[in-house]
């Protein structure tokens, strides 16, 4: 029997978009209803996404910067892999995350339903559990945060060799052979890890390039670093059939000329060729939203969607598919539902590859000013002059930066090397703030650290000789 109740926020999906919206929304004094169909909070990045892929990454590196300590004369036996203990301590990571969302929610009072939602009159929502019973609410306000879901090929066959990134973080075994298939960031960062654990990995992707978005440059230098230990990269590359046979998986695909491979053994397969919105079963003819070609919802600056009590927030409302894009979106939702003069205002949203070397990029990209015909300047300072990249033994990266060529302040800029990711910030906060070379140039940075580096480069651009440290 239907239990009725009464909010004034309801959140569907309790990803980094979701609970972040329905925190902020309880932390502004609004009665707020969590709705989330699977049995934990967070969402793909915690449980399937950003936050095991990065305990298994860390790993990796920590394995393959201790083995490359030969080179310094430091040398190791062959590390033993135990995967139910890496699996179990990547659970409990996931697990510590998760279950502090629970106690987040309780400390402020956000009502938390596990089920599927999907809405039944422009003010109703409907919530079906695992057990089939029914619960419905009735909201002043919905904020719709349900994520995406992994793409998957039409012609594969079911064969539990054939991995989408939530199967292939699961861990269960490790293949010799495993074909990629999909060179963005999904597919490399599970690569990174896989060829770490020992398996021979080649990637096939559709593109002329991977990890879309990224320079060619800064990939270049992923690429370089990486070619010894990855198998074959097959761009402008097409995967057309697979055949589980018992023995293997018999791949085969077409390439940039049309032209046909034979058929290639692999042991297991992982398609990451991108996500899809979950906007599909949740009923949003009823609250009259209609979506995009692409199934995405469409929203406005201010995260509304054509119905002004419906809101729409991360990656069911398009790219970047990015954890701390639907966060960003959802603390807009949250105020702008209740009332506050809150908009996007976005100069520049960061993107990562968490491989090895990490690959960075935020704000104007070259080939995004490219594209649309914008002129910039640029410094780039190579790792090799940095005396904590050559104390590191990884001297591979660079740190580029984009400036008006008029006001030298910073459009954008990437980053190559290991902890990339953490060095973006300081470019990100640049483009926010509108600071420009001699800002960045002047500012005292810690000696001997890789984020001298933005600071070097930003002096080269304002002509200082630096002294290379
Ligand atoms: P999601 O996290 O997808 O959450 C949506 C939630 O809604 C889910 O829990 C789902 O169960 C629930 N839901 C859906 N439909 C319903 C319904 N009808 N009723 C109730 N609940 C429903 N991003 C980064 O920024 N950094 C990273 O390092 C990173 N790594 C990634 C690694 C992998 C392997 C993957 C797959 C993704 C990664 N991402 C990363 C992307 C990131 O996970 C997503 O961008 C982010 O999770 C999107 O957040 P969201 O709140 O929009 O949706």
């Amino acid at each position: 029997q239907a239990l009725e109740t009464d909010v004034e926020v309801v959140v569907i999906g309790a990803g980094p978009g979701g609970y972040a919206a329905a925190f902020r929304s309880a932390d502004l004094g609004r009665r707020t209803l969590l709705v989330e169909r699977a049995t934990t909070l967070g969402g793909v990045c915690l449980n399937v996404g950003c936050i095991p892929s990065k305990a298994l990454l860390h790993v990796a590196a920590v394995k393959d910067a201790a083995l490359a300590l030969s080179a310094q004369g430091i040398h190791f036996a062959p590390p033993q892999v135990d995967l139910d203990a890496l699996r179990a301590w990547k659970d409990q990571v996931v697990g510590k995350l998760t279950s502090g969302l629970v106690r987040l929610a309780k400390v402020r009072k956000v009502e938390v339903w596990h089920g599927t939602a999907h809405f039944t009159r422009p003010h109703t929502l409907e919530v079906q559990d695992e057990a089939g019973v029914l619960r419905s609410v009735r909201f002043q306000q919905a904020i719709i945060a349900t994520g995406s879901a992994p793409v998957t090929l039409p012609f594969l066959p079911q064969d539990p060799r054939i991995l989408d990134s939530t199967g292939a973080l699961a861990l269960t075994s490790v293949p010799a052979r495993l074909l990629v298939v999909g060179g963005g960031i999904i597919g490399l960062e599970m690569a990174t890890v896989y060829a770490s654990l020992g398996s021979r990995i080649d990637v096939v992707e559709m593109s002329g390039g991977l990890m879309g978005g990224a320079d060619r440059d800064l990939v270049k230098v992923w690429e370089k670093h990486n070619a010894p230990r990855l198998g074959k990269l097959h761009l402008d590359t097409r995967v057309t059939a697979v055949e589980a046979r018992p023995d293997a998986l018999w791949v085969k695909w077409v390439d940039a000329q049309g032209q046909e491979c034979e058929a290639t053994p692999y042991d297991a397969l992982l398609v990451a060729v991108g996500r899809r919105p979950n906007s599909h079963d949740l009923g949003l003819e009823a609250v009259g939203v209609k979506v995009d070609e692409g199934g995405f919802i469409p929203v406005d600056r201010q995260q509304r969607t054509v119905q002004p009590h419906v809101f729409a927030i991360g990656d069911v409302v398009g790219q970047p598919m990015l954890a701390h894009k639907a966060t960003h979106e959802g603390h807009v939702a949250a105020e702008v539902a209740a009332g506050l003069p809150r908009g996007l205002d976005i100069r520049q949203i960061p993107a990562v590859a968490y491989t090895d070397p990490e690959v960075a990029w935020t704000g104007l990209t070259e080939s995004g000013a490219q594209a649309q015909g914008v002129s910039y300047g640029k410094a780039v300072f190579p790792w090799g002059a940095s005396g904590r990249a050559l104390a590191n033994g990884r001297a591979e990266g660079f740190t580029k930066i984009l400036f008006d060529e008029t006001t030298h302040r910073v459009l954008g800029g990437g980053i190559v090397g290991t902890a990339a990711g953490d060095l973006i910030g300081e470019l990100s906060l640049a483009v926010e703030m509108g600071a420009d070379a001699t800002d960045l140039g002047r500012t005292i940075h810690p000696h001997p650290t890789l984020g001298e580096t933005v600071g070097l480069a930003a002096e080269l651009y304002e002509g200082v000789c630096t002294d290379l440290p």
